[in-house]
């Protein structure tokens, strides 16, 4: 499988379609971090949060495969925004990694009531100048906290990673990336599996002969949305990479993006988390 590329505004590039690793236990994180680069998968999606940066990494570290064709994300957890926090989580990321970079670093989420999120990016733009993290960004950024962060440091996020699925497709944020170069990237991009059995869905699935998985992250990837999907089995995990060989029509995509609903947020609010 030949996963395309989308560029970033600083010249890097990250594969379309990654595989996420939320609320996977360490020891479960190792064998489908594993399970995913040998199926073919070349980006990963962690976090700080998530407790398994170490599992991830060995898988990573293990596969045989050159660290440069591997694509790493981690985020920074809110409770280590600030300068020094900052700093430091960096530093202990990379450390439980066992790697010298990442490929992208995310905030994980504005938290607008501590209004630390400008000084943290500050923070975010040194390790990058030190190459530490090739590329910065954030994830759940409204709108507003994305124009602030703009205006107040000169800098535009490469990527914005937010809850987009077909219930949630976010159109206003993905107009306002466009218009400036973000990436929009899609987590929960199955809307955790909530989805699956929605009637517009499944007939667009056995017209095109794939399953509802596949036909969502098709959306996606229509859209120009970065996706990473989360799977522990293998068989699923094999399933969700195999989108490169058909295409839905103009019609098609409508339809999906037509299932957006007022109250289909599944995940936090992000003014108020
Ligand atoms: P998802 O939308 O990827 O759904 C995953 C669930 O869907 C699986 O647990 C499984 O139950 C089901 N599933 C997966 N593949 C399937 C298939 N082929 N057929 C049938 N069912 C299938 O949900 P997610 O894990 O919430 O999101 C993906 C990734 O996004 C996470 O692992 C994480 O890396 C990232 N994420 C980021 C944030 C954030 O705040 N930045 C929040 C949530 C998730």
């Amino acid at each position: 499988t030949t996963i395309p590329f989308a560029k970033f505004l600083d010249g890097n590039s990250i594969p379309q379609l990654g595989f996420g690793v939320w609320q996977v236990p360490d020891e479960e994180a190792y064998a489908s971090v594993a399970s995913a680069l040998e199926a073919g998968y070349r980006s990963i999606d962690t976090a700080r949060i998530y407790d398994n940066e170490a599992g991830t990494g060995r898988a990573i570290r293990e596969s045989g495969i050159d660290r440069g064709e591997i694509f790493v994300t981690t985020k920074l957890w809110n409770e280590d925004q600030g300068t020094d926090r900052t700093l430091r989580a960096f530093d202990d990321s990379l450390t439980r990694l066992g790697l010298d970079y990442v490929d992208l670093y995310l905030i994980h989420w504005p938290k607008p009531a501590e209004d630390l999120y400008v000084e943290t990016f500050r923070a975010f733009q040194k390790v990058k100048a030190e190459g530490r993290a090739r590329s910065i960004g954030v994830s759940n950024f409204q709108l507003p906290h994305l124009q602030r962060l703009i205006d107040e440091t000169g800098e535009v996020p490469v990527i914005n990673q937010i809850e987009l699925h077909p219930r949630f497709s976010q159109e206003e944020l993905r107009a306002f990336h466009a218009e400036h170069g973000i990436l929009t990237e899609a987590w929960s991009p199955l809307g955790q599996g909530t989805i699956l059995e929605d009637p517009v869905l499944t007939e667009i699935a056995s017209a095109t002969d794939k399953t509802v998985a596949q036909v969502i992250l098709r959306w996606h990837l229509q859209l120009g949305n970065v996706v990473i999907p989360k799977s522990v089995t293998p068989r699923r995990i094999r399933e969700n990479l195999d989108v490169f060989d058909f295409e839905l029509s103009d019609e098609q995509v409508g339809a999906i993006t037509a299932l957006d609903v007022a109250d289909g947020r599944i995940g936090p609010d992000p003014d108020l988390f």
